[in-house]
């Protein structure tokens, strides 16, 4: 039997579905019960989904080589397999970094550590692909924003019929939280749309820290920095702002604007709006994956001690609403104590920033709504 719980008064409020894991029921039945809640025709509320003879993008972050907290290679091959029960035809994809180091920066790169993660061809029952191949510039673009100068959505995403994301929740260092608004928006993008993205927080070289060490140049794989009478001097129309010299920099002379993780996660829900756009008219379903949530992204490895008590799974179609009802859940979850934090917005002070600016501003783009109504399943 279903229970609904109003988080929040409003008309145009979406469903969001939730499998708890403090219950006791099979997880693979629970991913089952999400679709089918999630694709059916509902009345007054539109059209079901059918995936019956398309193509389907199967969009799960691989995770970074040596990351041990990504998503399971076992829940993406039940979405598969349900995909095809359905009638669909499936695929399995990620798309290709913007930074240097790990091993996911080329095509190559991407599929060895999808393969090394458990993400392969025979595990998961589907093709896997990366879907900005060949070169992680491959992608159709879409107009540009008040941050980004422009959207480009990796091919085989853009050429999809439906698209199913399955995004693990935990924390990003620049966006507090990262769930489907991110997946869509760095995960979902060709590599010079992720640059646009980074681009927006800015890089600030603080003169008076600088031991002229040099350390910054001699890692920048691009070659835009040089050390000039003994200070890096960047080249700001090649750097692709991965940050590495950033974060190689240890007295602190490198950092991003004062507004930077602001600008940036203004630019990311552009970038997710251009998405949205992208596949207008197609079949898009959302699954958050709440477990192992650690204060950094998959990108990272590690990425961090766990932050909460696993919470459990949610589905919906609206992007805006799974992330604000993800947010409310970590934030209703048992803490661990040596994090020393309270609710509201776990994630986003952990992290130093407020996880809700990319969340509302989605919404204000129009791809979805905060107002959301938890159906348990
Ligand atoms: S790594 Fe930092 S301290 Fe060293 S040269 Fe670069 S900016 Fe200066
Ligand atoms: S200058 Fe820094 S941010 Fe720009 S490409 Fe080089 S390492 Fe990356």
């Amino acid at each position: 039997m279903q229970t609904e719980q109003d988080y929040n008064e409003g008309e145009t409020m979406s469903e969001v579905y939730f499998f708890d894991f403090s219950g006791s029921g099979n997880v693979l039945e629970g991913i089952d019960r999400l679709l089918e809640n999630c694709t059916r025709v509902r009345e007054g509320r539109g059209e079901g989904i059918d995936f019956g003879r398309k193509r389907v993008a199967v969009k799960a972050h691989f995770g970074e080589l040596g990351n041990y907290t990504h998503m399971r290679p076992a829940f993406v091959r039940h979405v598969v397999e349900h995909v095809k029960g359905k009638g669909g035809d499936p695929f399995a994809t990620d798309t290709t970094t913007l930074y240097p180091e790990g091993a996911r920066v080329t095509v190559e790169e991407s599929l060895r550590t999808a393969a090394y993660n458990g993400f392969t061809e025979e595990g998961l029952g589907c093709p896997v692909s990366i879907a900005d191949a060949p070169d992680g510039y491959n992608g159709v673009a879409t107009a540009e924003g008040e941050i980004v100068d422009f959207v480009k959505v990796a091919r085989a995403i853009a050429e999809a019929d439906a698209i199913v994301v399955l995004s693990h929740v935990k924390g990003h260092v620049l966006t507090g939280i990262g769930g489907a608004i991110k997946n869509l928006a760095m995960g979902c993008t060709t590599k010079d749309c992720k640059r646009e993205q980074h681009r927006a927080h800015g890089l600030v070289f603080y003169d008076e820290k600088c031991t002229g060490c040099g350390t910054c140049a001699a890692v920048c794989r691009f070659s835009v920095l040089e050390m000039v009478e003994g200070k890096p001097v960047w080249d700001f129309d090649r750097c692709f702002y991965c940050s590495t010299c950033r974060f190689s920099c240890e007295s602190g002379a490198i950092g991003i604007l004062k507004d930077g993780k602001e600008r940036f996660q203004k630019g990311m829900a552009e970038s997710a709006a251009g998405v949205m756009r992208v596949m207008e008219g197609k079949a898009s379903v959302f699954l958050n994956f709440i477990f192992d949530v650690t204060p950094l992204c998959d990108c990272a490895a590690p990425a961090g001690m766990l932050v909460v008590q696993n919470v459990g799974i949610l589905a919906s179609r609206d992007p805006v609403a799974i992330d604000s009802a993800s947010i409310d859940l970590i934030d209703s979850a048992e803490v661990f104590p040596s994090w020393g934090v309270t609710p509201p917005d776990i994630l986003g002070k952990i992290n130093q920033t407020d996880s809700w600016i990319h969340v509302r501003e989605a919404e204000r783009l129009g791809i979805g709504s905060r107002r959301y109504r938890l159906v348990r399943v």
